[in-house]
This record gives structure tokens, sequence and C-alpha cells, in this order.
């Protein structure tokens, strides 16, 4: 006799649609019969340049002890966060991931059927964490690709729980200045959560680039979220952390899993934080990257959305699953966004100058035929 579990599941979960991940190389290797080492992987804004020699030499020394649980209070990791970020260790509260706090504040904060503020275009995670707890995601039209943060200050109602701010966002690479998250934060009622992630801050220095980590004095409802997956290139450990008032940190430590970072991912981030090198030739290589890859496009006469992230997306108007299909035969791996309601575009992912170069060469060729 067959049970069919998913009638005795939570509801929640039988109304979700998994996270649509990059496609990895060697699935691709698999499907296409390639050879994984001419495929260009430049679908999930991982980093081009290879881990941080310090992050390896790290992991090597802690290798003897994986036998033992990880410290469960990451206190060496802490203690360089808060040195780095002047903010108290009371403030951090560590992930497996960044993704792993916006699922802690939405667990610690929604109820059922309680409300959740996003953009259109945002990061899927923020939709998919909210409907895993039962809560109603409020979708608020983007504006120029952006967030609006008026009309999402607009938005709220006696249900808001949590609104998310995604500074920059992905996939469409769009940032709000200060003079906007001044006045957003202002407005928003200081019982609703507002949790800004800033997974690119790294990469991002226009002058009016809001730093989250200054709000927090003045609004005790502000999370802050980093991670280690993007600048500092440690994506495969799940490494990310959230910075609030003490209160939300203790609260949403009360749901986070005893081990979440386990000792290699602890080593590596303490370690990265202290090679500021590795991220100045990061953005470095991103910021060429960037241009190269911007007047690429200008030359096939393919539109952009201006970004300040590690990635980008482009218009292939009628076309653009075609053409995210055709790449990946020819070994080139981009990422569709019809998932997040931009059917006409592909993101990707800023590579080395080789990988670019072959990404629009392969593009170009694909558009002639
Ligand atoms: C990549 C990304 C994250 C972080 O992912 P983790 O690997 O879980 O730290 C968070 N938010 C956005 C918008 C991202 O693009």
């Amino acid at each position: 006799m067959t049970i069919d579990f998913s009638k005795y599941a939570v509801s929640g979960i039988t109304k979700l649609s998994p996270y649509q991940p990059g496609k990895p190389i060697d699935e691709l290797a698999r499907e296409f019969g390639l050879n994984p080492s001419e495929i260009v992987k430049l679908a999930s804004n991982e980093n081009p340049l290879g881990p941080s020699s310090k992050a390896l030499a790290a992991i090597e020394k802690e290798l003897k002890d994986l036998t033992r649980y990880p410290d469960g209070n990451g206190f060496e990791l802490k203690k360089t966060l808060s040195e780095k970020l002047g903010v108290s260790t009371k403030q951090i509260t560590l992930g497996n991931g960044s993704s792993d706090i916006l699922e802690f504040i939405v667990k610690t904060f929604v109820n059922p059927g309680e409300e959740v503020i996003v953009s259109q275009h945002a990061f899927a995670i923020y939709g998919l964490v909210t409907q895993m707890q039962n809560g109603k995601t409020v979708q608020v039209p983007a504006k120029n690709w952006g967030h609006d943060l008026q009309a999402m200050v607009d938005a709220v109602t006696e249900k808001t729980k949590i609104i998310f701010v995604t500074n920059p966002n992905n996939p469409t690479g769009t940032y709000n200045t200060k003079a906007q998250l001044d006045a957003f934060l202002s407005q928003v009622p200081s019982h609703i959560i507002v949790l800004l992630d800033e997974a690119y801050f790294e990469y991002v220095d226009k002058p009016d680039y809001p730093n989250g980590i200054d709000y927090l004095k003045a609004y005790p409802n502000l999370v802050v979220t980093r991670t280690f997956s993007k600048a500092y290139g440690l994506a495969s450990l799940r490494v990310g952390y959230g910075v609030s008032s003490e209160q939300l940190a203790d609260l949403m430590n009360r749901v986070r899993p005893p081990f979440n970072v386990d000792s290699l991912a602890l080593a590596a981030a303490v370690a990265c934080l202290k090679d500021e090198n590795y991220v100045r030739q990061s953005k470095e290589l991103n910021d060429q990257g960037m241009s190269q890859l911007e007047a690429g496009f200008d030359q096939l006469n393919v539109n952009w959305i201006p970004s300040v992230g590690n990635f980008i997306c482009f218009e292939i108007p009628n076309r653009a699953m075609d053409i995210f299909q055709g790449l990946l035969a020819r070994g080139v791996i981009v990422r569709p966004v019809a998932n997040y309601e931009m059917p006409n575009f592909l993101r990707v992912s800023i590579g080395t100058q080789q990988e670019n170069q072959r990404f629009l060469l392969e593009l170009k060729d694909l558009l002639a035929g």
C-alpha cells in the first residue's frame, strides 16, 4: 500500500517550491558529455579568484581536530568580527551561510498568516522561508529594477512582521542610497523588523551607498546580514552572520541549531577577515570584469542593468531561455531569472578575464546564429 505523505506534512511545506540553484559544473558535464575543465560556471555569484591561501592554511591546521564538535559559540570568529565592525560580540549571530540568518529571523517573528514585505525581483529565499512558516509574502513592485523603499513602507499593515531589503539587490544589482535608507528606516514602525541583506557589501564603492552597521545604534529593530560566500570566496563552507541589537541576536540564537557553523568554516572565516589583500583583489578583479562585460554587451547591442554587485543582468528579448540553453550546450552556465519575473533577462556572474571573454564569444556566436 502506498501512503501519500504530503497529506501529513506541515501545510506551509507542501506549498513550497524548492530554491533553484545555479547548475553545478559536474551536472552539466554529465548531461552534455563535456569535460568539466572546459566548463565555465558564471551562475551563482561565486568568487572566481579561488580561495584565499590564508583560509586554506587555516583549514589545514584545523583538520586534525575533525573528531571534535566545533565551538558552538564561534568565539574567535565573533571576536574578530566585533573588532572589525565595532560592535559587541553579543550583537552577532553566526549562520550556516547568511541564508541561515534569514530563516532564523522569520522563525523568530512570523506566526502563520502574518506578513513579510519584499521587493519585486528580490532574492528568492525570503519568500521561501516565509512560506515555510505559513507566513504571507507581500511583494511590492520594483522601481527601475530596484527596491522602492517608500512603497515598501506604505505596504505596512498591522500584520507586518518583517521587511527584507537587499542592498545591493540580487539578481538586479541595483542599490538604495543613504538618503533612501534614512527616510525608510525613520518611517518603519519600531516593532517591525528590518532585515538588511548586504551579501555583496564588499563589492560596492559608491559614495552614497550606506553601511548598514552604522544604523544599528539608532534602530534596535534592524538586522544586517553579510556572508563569506561572495567577496571572501568561501561559498562551499557555508558561513555568514547577522549583526543586530543584543536582544534580537539573543532571540535568533534560540532558534539557531547548536553547531550550525563547522570548525573549518570558522577557522577559514577568521583567516579571511584578516586577509584584506584577498578582498581587495576580489574587488579589483570584479571591477575589471564588470567593465569588460559592459563593453562586451554594448558591442553586441545587448541591454544590461547597471550593477554594483559581482553579477549583471542582460536582456535577450523573447529568447532568453534559448540563449541560456545554447550557452549550456557550449559549456557556459549562466542563470535564468524568469522566476524573478524577468523572463527576458539572464544573469551572469563576473568571472576571470578569460571566463568573461569565453562567455562573450559564445554569446556573440549564438546571437549571430
Ligand atoms: C548569495 C546571497 C546570500 C548569501 O548566501 P549564503 O551563501 O547563504 O551566505 C544572501 N543574500 C543574497 C541576496 C545573496 O545573493
